[in-house]
């Protein structure tokens, strides 16, 4: 995973960066520590199940977990759309799988996980990322409504991570990385039951890592504030406002624009790789300055 010439490059522009008026080029590579390979291959031999990985952050995910040398398993509800994934997936060259299931029923996580199990030999990586939208107030939203979001967005989580956990402890271990939300960590109007959701999956998230930690399973989660996928613009069709307002609102934040599935994905890749060995618990906002204040 490592070469000279690689750690020779990030060392000749960390010096650059540190002391950009001094004619000293090259800093060694012990005052930086351990660096990675930029051509890298950071999933090798791993085997990855990435849910809701038909479209947007799963299938950006997907993509690149495959680059980076996983073999994926690639979950959904839309299997159109999955399998168009998983044969993209076979042009790059690492092992990929479509299975259709719903992820808020028990019985379809065990059989996905079984037959990865049975199929790929075991589980490494575990992205609970299938996730819905609903946009509406306590009391706009009908019981129906609720119960939807919270299983689809939290139950989803517990159903898969109990399957799971159990195979990535007997190897050693492993990484869960559960997509959250920024709203997960503050409120947004008109999204009671999807702040709730993603709020409940922070904590989740927290817990398991508690739980888990012991046994070498990392438990993190990210919290991704607006990114142009499917569901940003099914937000803007539930509020009936049409869907460039909607996104130029969306941008008003300190970087000025929304986010794309892939700047999700290189948070999903460092969580899932060797890279984050040490994090386990935590909540990593993507979100372009979003929560760090108004603009
Ligand atoms: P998306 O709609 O493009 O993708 C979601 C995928 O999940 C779809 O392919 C859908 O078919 C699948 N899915 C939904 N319910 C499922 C179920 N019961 N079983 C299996 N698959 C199911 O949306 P996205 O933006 O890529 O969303 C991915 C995750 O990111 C979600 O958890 C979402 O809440 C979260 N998120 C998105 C944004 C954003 O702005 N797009 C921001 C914060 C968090």
């Amino acid at each position: 995973m490592w070469t000279e010439a690689g750690r020779g490059v990030l060392a000749r522009r960390a010096h650059t960066a540190r002391f950009p008026d001094t004619a000293i080029s090259l800093i060694s590579v012990s005052q930086l520590g351990v660096m990675y390979d930029p051509t890298r291959n950071l999933l090798s031999g791993k085997v990855a199940v990435v849910t809701g990985g038909a479209s947007g952050i799963g299938r950006a995910t997907a993509l690149l977990f495959s680059r980076e040398g996983a073999a994926v398993i690639v979950v959904d509800l839309n299997e159109s759309s999955g399998v168009e994934v998983v044969n993209e997936i076979s042009t790059i060259g690492t092992r990929a799988k479509f299975m259709k299931a719903d992820v808020s029923r028990s019985d379809d996580c065990k059989r996905v996980v079984e037959s990865s199990l049975a199929e790929f030999g075991g589980i490494d990586i575990l992205f609970n990322n299938a996730g819905i939208v609903c946009r509406a107030t306590v009391l706009d939203l009908s019981e129906e409504n609720w119960d939807r979001v919270m299983n689809v967005n939290v139950k989803s989580i517990f159903l898969m991570s109990r399957f799971v956990i159990p195979i990535m402890a007997r190897n050693g271990g492993g990484s869960i990385i559960n997509t959250a939300s920024g709203w997960g960590l503050t409120g947004g109007a008109k999204a009671a039951v999807y702040c709730a959701s993603k709020g409940a999956v922070v904590l989740l998230t927290k817990a398991m890592a508690v739980d888990h930690g012991p046994e070498k399973v990392r438990v993190n989660c990210i919290c991704p504030g607006d990114i142009d996928t499917s569901m940003l613009r099914n937000e803007a069709q539930q509020l009936g406002q049409p869907a460039d307002r909607f996104l130029t609102e969306a941008a008003r934040r300190p970087m000025g624009r929304i986010g794309t599935p892939e700047e999700i994905a290189q948070a999903a890749l460092y969580l899932a790789s060797d890279a984050s060995s040490f994090v386990t618990g935590t909540a990593l906002v993507v979100d372009g300055g979003g929560l760090a204040g108004s603009v």
